[in-house]
């Protein structure tokens, strides 16, 4: 599925203890984690991330004390079993402060056979507020036990048939900003009022492409803060954002020259 799939499956509320996210690449499967550890820790019954909640604006801005990414050891090959017993241990003590703790491995098929022993152990009793999240180049090399009290995620890359209107805006919002006009930015902007949160998600995927495909007509500091920009507006989607706060956002920060 899509990350945009995964959004809003997520944001009917229902939530695993425990996900495998594979396909697509590393840094697709890291938004992935953090989109559902973001769903994991919002106050929100629905709907969730919420977006706007204490708890979601933390996880936002990476320091929610309840989300935790565990990382390969510089210059080791696979996780240690030490680690691993390390999260057990931290898993079970209560949250901080969101009501579940959330606990990511990143390159999770890269842990040896004690560790993933040691991940197994947590993943038959999982403490009732803790949700793991492994992320997972080649899934296979996980062991079928631990792999089966995963609920498996498997990501494809972004290239999905956008709608066309979302398209045509995104189109017009690049080219207004490669001709540097502000006018144009506002014609194509209020197009945004309306789209609902999915759209809204669709379109900033639709500008990235559209942004990629003519980078090589802007400069070097135009093409950056596009970028950016598109950075930024991707957080905000993740974030629950609706359409008509995201045009805002766009336009303050597209319009006007160097
Ligand atoms: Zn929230």
């Amino acid at each position: 599925m899509e990350l945009s799939d995964l959004a809003r499956r997520l944001g009917s509320g229902r939530l695993f203890h425990a996900y495998i996210i594979t396909g697509a690449d590393a840094e697709t499967r890291e938004r992935a984690g953090n989109l559902i550890a973001r769903a994991a820790v919002c106050q929100a019954e629905r709907g969730v991330p919420c977006g706007v909640c204490r708890d979601c604006v933390k996880a936002e801005r990476g320091i929610h004390p309840d989300i935790e990414t565990v990382r390969r050891e510089k210059d080791a090959a696979f996780h240690n079993v030490e680690a691993m017993r390390a999260l057990r241990a931290r898993a079970a003590a209560v949250p901080n402060e969101a009501r579940r703790g959330v606990h990511i491995i990143a390159e999770a098929d890269l842990m040896n056979a004690q560790a993933q022993n040691a991940m197994l152990k947590v993943l038959e009793e999982p403490p009732s507020h803790a949700v793991f999240i492994l992320l997972a180049d080649n899934p296979e090399m996980l062991l079928e036990t631990v792999r089966s009290r995963c609920e498996t995620v498997v990501l494809t890359p972004e290239e999905a048939v956008l709608e066309e209107k979302l398209v045509d805006t995104a189109a017009a919002l690049t080219e207004a900003y490669l001709r540097g006009d502000d006018l144009g930015l506002v014609k194509a902007v209020r197009a945004l009022e309306k789209l609902s949160k999915p759209e809204s998600f669709d379109l900033v995927t639709a500008l990235r492409r559209e942004a990629l495909r003519r980078s090589g007509e802007l400069t070097p500091a135009r093409r950056k803060k596009l970028l950016d920009t598109l950075d930024a507006a991707d957080r905000m989607v993740f974030a629950n954002i609706k359409g008509n706060v995201l045009g805002g956002y766009l336009l303050a920060a597209l319009c006007g020259a160097e």
